[in-house]
């Protein structure tokens, strides 16, 4: 299986300004030394509650925020290394699709001009005529009739605006798509529907997906793997089926206690999330989840855990999995 993203050790800090002269007094440790891999054509899902680091992960990963510390590889290549031009050469392959499908697409652009502008300013298509038709052949993938090309993003459902911003960034051939929260401002009847449209365009193209969402039934939908994300770090890392039918972190465990349960038959080791989230700007020590986890240990306030393989690659950073506690 070919690695087509690789992250490392990713840090992305926001400073914390005050003072009539906007001094640094402090960060926001959003993103806290993230590590994983993503294989060409599966989905990893990334989970967690809002202000936990994932969106901040995403927007690092394709550089739309320029990274504190780490290494992202895309294809082999770091892409926080690359000049401007290099960085452009790339961005066709790695596209994102956006949460809200109303404030992301402008509203003076016709679907014809969303969809082709990124097309015509890459020098992809150059042609008015060639465009047209491919813009018009984009978005019937997207399962919208082509005749609403002319059309303005105000004259469409929420839905169906989301299709649109997935046909703006399937324009550009991608291989990888990070898909943040695509279908959390959508109704739930709708919610199904892009989802089922995605892992189709999924199976007839062979793309890649980093899929963020706090649902946790929607990542489980959707995801080859999934990562559970605290306090911009990753504490869990499995595929699917371990990490659904045997969660080893307490958080991950709190977190599928909290979600409904489809087989209520089935057992399931219930644990209830207390307090609040504590600020990314002055995280907890050791184990950042130490203020709410139930089993939290003396060793938990002083060292933080290491991200360790326990086995079949579920990655768990965890001190009660460690032998000597
Ligand atoms: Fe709980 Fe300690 Fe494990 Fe953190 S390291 S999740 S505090 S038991
Ligand atoms: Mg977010």
């Amino acid at each position: 299986s070919e690695i087509i993203l690789s992250v490392r050790d990713l840090k992305k800090y926001f400073p914390i300004k005050a003072g009539v002269l906007q001094k640094t007094v402090g960060h926001v440790k959003a993103v806290d030394g993230v590590s994983f891999d993503i294989v060409k054509g599966e989905t990893l899902g990334i989970v967690g509650e809002s202000g936990c680091g994932k969106s901040t992960t995403g927007r690092a990963i394709i550089r739309l925020f320029e990274k504190t510390g780490g290494d992202v590889y895309f294809n082999g290549k770091e892409v926080h290394s690359l000049n401007h031009k290099e960085l452009r050469a790339i961005r066709p392959k790695m596209q994102m699709i956006f949460q809200d499908p109303y404030s992301s697409l402008n509203p003076r652009m016709t679907v014809g001009q969303i969809v082709g502008e990124a097309l015509l300013d890459h020098g992809i298509i150059t042609d008015k005529v060639e465009l047209r038709k491919k813009v018009m052949k984009t978005i019937e993938e997207c399962g919208l009739a082509s005749y609403h090309i002319d059309r303005y993003p105000h004259e469409f459902s929420g839905g169906q605006r989301q299709r649109i911003g997935i046909a703006r960034a399937l324009a550009l051939d991608p291989d990888f798509i990070i898909a943040d929260e695509p279908v959390s401002a959508l109704d739930v009847s709708i919610q199904a529907q892009i989802i089922n449209l995605l892992m189709d365009l999924q199976k007839e193209r062979g793309f890649t997906y980093l899929f963020i969402s706090h649902d946790l039934s929607v990542v489980e939908h959707i995801s080859t793997r999934v990562g559970v994300m605290y306090l911009g770090s990753m504490v869990e890392l499995a595929n699917k089926k371990d990490m659904y039918k045997n969660p080893l972190h307490p958080y991950t465990q709190a977190l599928l206690s909290a979600a409904p349960v489809p087989d209520p038959t089935a057992e399931r080791k219930r644990i209830i999330l207390t307090g609040d989230i504590p600020s990314p700007a002055n995280p907890p020590s050791g184990c950042k989840f130490h203020t709410r986890c139930p089993y939290a240990m003396p060793i938990c306030k002083t060292d933080i855990p290491e991200f360790k393989d326990r086995g079949n690659k579920h990655f768990v950073a965890c001190h009660l999995l460690d032998k000597n506690n």
